[in-house]
């Protein structure tokens, strides 16, 4: 059986004490594709090393972070994914969108990092990873003004209803569906099953939002078994068909 985590951090301060155990302890669990979002410059050069230490196993996304746009330094930042994504190979423009959650008084100048991430993604062939929270009507509207058949992506951690789904998926978007749908609160489970298979991809956004059992601890890549175990029940399917078709979904979008 080959999981595919979509979206997570591995280099997070979080793992510092056991990063290479817990890495390892997720492979055993047959999670053994990791697709690692980027935030911001500072995080670049520990991706790099991650993957030279797991070559076979971890896949970078380039791009800057909604919650990490500030007016002094996105121009800059945005001047270092654009000069990383011409260098070397990356297999997603990410993870980019708009954050409303944190800080609102940003908004404009997150509008302006997306839609200029999203035009690089179609630059360089490659498909984007959404960070959206409080805000989907704005990422919409985003999404709405570059729709074109090379824009495609992950709505990662998709926690919207039945109608936003639909929208997403109309607009060439999978579903990233994490440790959320495990949770009593979720609500994604509800209507899940209504949703074609060939649109979900699983992921863990470690170390956030872990599943249950672990919900309100540290999350890892491991536990992206749960969060198969899950929709094996929402599918009434086998996990290794889970397993199978999530992992064949994440492959139409990162190439790989
Ligand atoms: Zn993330």
């Amino acid at each position: 059986m080959i999981l595919t985590d979509t979206h997570t951090h591995l280099y997070s301060e979080e793992f510092q004490n056991d990063r290479t155990a817990m890495i390892l302890r997720a492979i055993d669990a047959g999670v053994s594709r990791f697709f690692v979002p980027s935030i911001d410059s500072t995080y670049t050069q520990k991706m790099y090393d991650l993957e030279t230490q797991f070559p076979e196993n971890v896949f970078l996304m380039m791009g800057l972070h909604p919650c990490y746009v500030k007016p002094e330094t996105y121009l800059e930042e945005l001047a270092h994914v654009e000069r990383e994504l011409e260098s070397r190979k990356f297999y997603t423009v990410g993870e980019i969108g708009i954050d409303l959650y944190w800080d609102k008084t940003t908004l404009t100048i997150q509008q302006e990092a997306f839609q200029r991430q999203i035009q690089l993604a179609k630059k360089h062939g490659l498909a984007i990873n959404i960070h959206c929270r409080e805000a989907f009507d704005e990422v919409f509207e985003v999404l709405e003004s570059e729709k074109a058949t090379d824009l495609f992506g992950i709505f990662h951690c998709f926690t919207g209803d039945f109608g936003q789904a639909k929208r997403a998926i109309d607009l060439n978007m999978k579903l990233g569906i994490g440790g959320v749908v495990t949770f009593k609160n979720g609500k994604i489970d509800q209507f899940l099953n209504e949703i074609d298979l060939q649109h979900i991809v699983l992921e863990t956004d470690s170390p956030y939002l872990a599943p249950v059992p672990f919900r309100g601890k540290r999350n890892e890549s491991s536990y992206t078994k749960l969060v198969a175990e899950k929709l094996a029940q929402i599918y009434q399917l086998p996990i290794e068909e889970i397993a199978r078709i999530t992992t064949e979904n994440s492959k139409a979008i990162f190439g790989i």
